[in-house]
C-alpha cells in the first residue's frame, strides 16, 4: 500500500514538472524574440498551463494522499520526505483560497502591471495607487486564509526565504543600518574620489558580448548545459541541470552593465546546472530559496568578480580587447572603476554598497504595509524620506523613487530582502571558503574553476533538499549572521576610500 501511495504521489509531481517544464520554455520565447504573431496563443497557453498544474495539486486523491504519506514519515525516504513538506505548503497554500478569488486577483494583477507602465512613464504615482491598494487588500486577505505566525508580513517572507520572519530581518536590516550608512556619508566626505570616466566610453556590442562568453567560461558556466541570448531584462532559467539558460542585453556606453550581469546570471546558472541530475522531476531540483539563489548569483559578481584580486588576473583580457580606450588604464584602475561609490535612486544601478539600503527601505515601508493602516497614498513622501536619511538624495519625482520597480503591480510582497540576504549569505560562505582556501589567491592564479567546484560539492548538488537556514549552518557552521557581510564592506571601501577602519 505504502509503496503504491508513495508512486502515486511521486507521479502526479512528476507531471506538475512537465507543465512547467513547457510553461518555462513558453516564456523562454515570449521574453527572448518568440514571433509577434504568436504573443497571444502563447499567453493563453501560459494560463492553461498554470490551471492544468493547480488540478494536478488540488484534488481529493492529493489531499488524501498526503495526509496517508504524512503518518507514515519514518518510512519515507529523504527525497520523498522532503517533496511531501514542499507540496503540503503548495497544497495549503493554493487550496486555503477561494478559486474565484485567485482568478480576480490575477486579472488584477495583469491590469496592475500595465497601469503601473503608465504611471511610471508619467512619473505619477497617483494613477497607480489605487491598484496598489487593491493588491495590498487582496494579499492581506489572503494571508488571513493562509494563517500567519507572529506577524502577517512573515508569511509573505516565508513564500521566498522559507523560515524568515520579520524579527530576523529586524536585527538583520539595524546591523546594516549601522555600518553601510555611516561608511556612505564617510565615503562622501572623502578626499579620494574614484575615476570611471574610461568605462563610460564607446564599447563595441561584438567585443562585449566576446567578453561576456570568456568571463562565463571562466567561472565555470557550461556552455553544453545552457546558452546566452539577449533580453531586455537579464535573467537566468533553469529547465533542468543539462539546460540551464541565460541572458544578458547589452548598451555601448555601459561595459560593466553587461559584464557584470553575465556574472550575475552565470552565478545563478551555475547552480542550477550542478544540481544532483537524481532530483529532476521532483521538484527539489533548483535553488533552495530566493536568498540562497541570489547568494550564488552575489558572490561571482561581487565577490568575486568585483575583487581586487580578480582583477589582477583578468584586466589584461580587457585591456587587450579594448587597447584604444584602456592602454594607459591600470588594473588598480579598472579595479576601482567597477567599485566607486555613488548613492543613486535607481536600485538595479546602485554600487554595491548601497544596494542593500534600497532593499532595506523597500522592507521597512513592506512591513508596515502589512502591520497596520499605513495610507496608500503617503507612500512617495514615506520613501522620499528614507531616500534621504540613508543615501542623502533628494527624490526628484515618483518615477526615480517608489515607482521604479516592477514587483509591487504584481503583488510580490516579501521578495525585496531576499536580495539583501543574498549579499550576506554570500559573503557569510566566502568567509568559510577563506578558512579553507584563500579566494584570493586562486583568483590571482585564474584558478576560479576550483571556487566554483567547492560550490558546486557544498551547495549547489542538494537543490533544494534543504531549508535556506539549513544549508547556511550545514555549509557555514552558523545561522545568518550579517557581520561577514559588514566587515567585508568595511574592509573593501575603507581601502578604496582610503577610510580609518
Ligand atoms: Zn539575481
Amino acid at each position: 500500500m505504502l509503496n503504491v501511495v508513495i508512486d502515486r504521489f511521486r507521479n502526479a509531481i512528476e507531471k506538475r514538472s512537465v507543465f512547467t517544464y513547457a510553461g518555462s520554455l513558453n516564456y523562454w520565447d515570449m521574453a527572448t524574440g518568440g514571433s509577434e504573431k504568436g504573443m497571444s496563443f502563447r499567453a493563453k497557453l501560459q494560463g492553461m498551463l498554470t490551471g492544468y498544474s493547480y488540478e494536478m495539486l488540488v484534488n481529493e486523491q492529493m489531499e488524501a494522499d498526503l495526509k496517508f504519506l504524512e503518518g507514515k514519515v519514518d518510512e519515507l525516504d529523504e527525497v520523498t520526505r522532503r517533496m511531501l513538506v514542499k507540496t503540503r505548503k503548495s497544497y495549503d497554500d493554493y487550496s486555503k483560497i477561494p478559486k474565484e478569488e485567485v482568478e480576480a486577483f490575477s486579472k488584477l494583477q495583469l491590469e496592475a502591471e500595465q497601469v503601473w507602465e503608465k504611471a511610471k512613464d508619467k512619473a505619477d504615482f497617483s494613477m497607480f495607487a489605487d491598484y496598489l491598494k487593491r493588491l495590498i487588500e487582496f494579499q492581506k486577505k489572503f494571508v488571513g486564509y493562509r494563517g500567519y505566525e507572529g506577524h502577517p508580513y512573515n508569511t509573505l517572507l516565508d513564500d521566498y526565504e522559507e523560515g524568515m520572519t520579520v524579527d530576523k530581518l529586524d536585527e538583520f536590516f539595524a546591523e546594516l543600518k549601522t555600518t553601510i550608512v555611516p561608511l556612505v556619508k564617510a565615503i562622501n566626505e572623502s578626499s579620494v574620489k574614484v575615476d570611471d570616466s574610461f568605462v563610460r566610453k564607446s564599447y563595441s556590442i561584438e567585443k562585449q558580448k566576446e567578453l561576456a562568453e570568456d568571463v562565463l567560461n571562466v567561472i565555470g558556466y557550461d556552455f553544453n548545459a545552457g546558452m546566452l541570448k539577449e533580453s531586455v531584462h537579464p535573467f537566468s532559467m533553469g529547465l533542468n541541470p543539462n539546460d540551464v539558460r541565460i541572458t544578458v542585453n547589452y548598451h555601448e556606453n555601459e561595459p560593466l552593465a553587461s559584464f557584470y550581469a553575465a556574472a550575475h546570471e552565470g552565478g545563478h546558472g551555475i547552480y542550477e546546472q550542478n544540481v544532483n541530475t537524481e532530483l529532476m522531476m521532483t521538484g527539489l531540483c533548483e535553488g533552495a530559496s530566493s536568498g540562497i539563489h541570489e547568494s550564488q548569483s552575489r558572490f561571482y559578481e561581487n565577490v568575486l568578480c568585483r575583487s581586487e584580486a580578480f582583477w589582477e588576473y583578468y584586466y589584461q583580457r580587457v585591456q587587450n580587447l579594448f587597447p584604444e580606450i584602456l592602454k594607459d588604464v591600470s588594473s588598480q584602475e579598472y579595479y576601482k572603476a567597477c567599485n566607486k561609490v555613488a548613492p543613486s535612486f535607481i536600485r538595479i544601478e546602485a554600487d554595491e554598497l548601497t544596494y542593500s539600503l534600497h532593499i532595506m527601505i523597500r522592507y521597512e515601508i513592506e512591513k508596515e504595509l502589512f502591520s497596520g493602516d499605513i495610507d496608500v497614498n503617503e507612500l512617495p513622501a514615506l520613501w522620499n524620506k528614507k531616500v534621504k536619511e540613508y543615501l542623502g538624495l533628494d527624490v526628484p519625482s515618483d518615477d526615480l523613487g517608489i515607482l521604479q520597480d516592477v514587483h509591487w503591480s504584481n503583488a510580490l510582497f516579501g521578495y525585496f530582502p531576499t536580495y539583501a540576504l543574498g549579499n550576506a549569505y554570500a559573503s557569510q560562505i566566502a568567509a568559510t571558503i577563506n578558512k579553507e582556501f584563500s579566494i584570493d589567491e586562486k583568483l590571482r592564479k585564474g584558478q576560479c574553476m576550483e571556487i566554483t567546484k567547492w560550490l558546486n560539492d557544498k551547495i549547489h548538488n542538494m537543490g533544494s533538499m534543504k531549508k535556506p537556514d539549513e544549508i547556511l549552518e550545514l555549509v557555514t557552521g552558523e545561522g545568518l549572521n550579517a557581520k561577514y557581510y559588514t566587515d567585508y564592506l568595511k574592509e573593501k571601501f575603507s581601502s578604496i576610500y582610503d577610510l580609518q577602519k
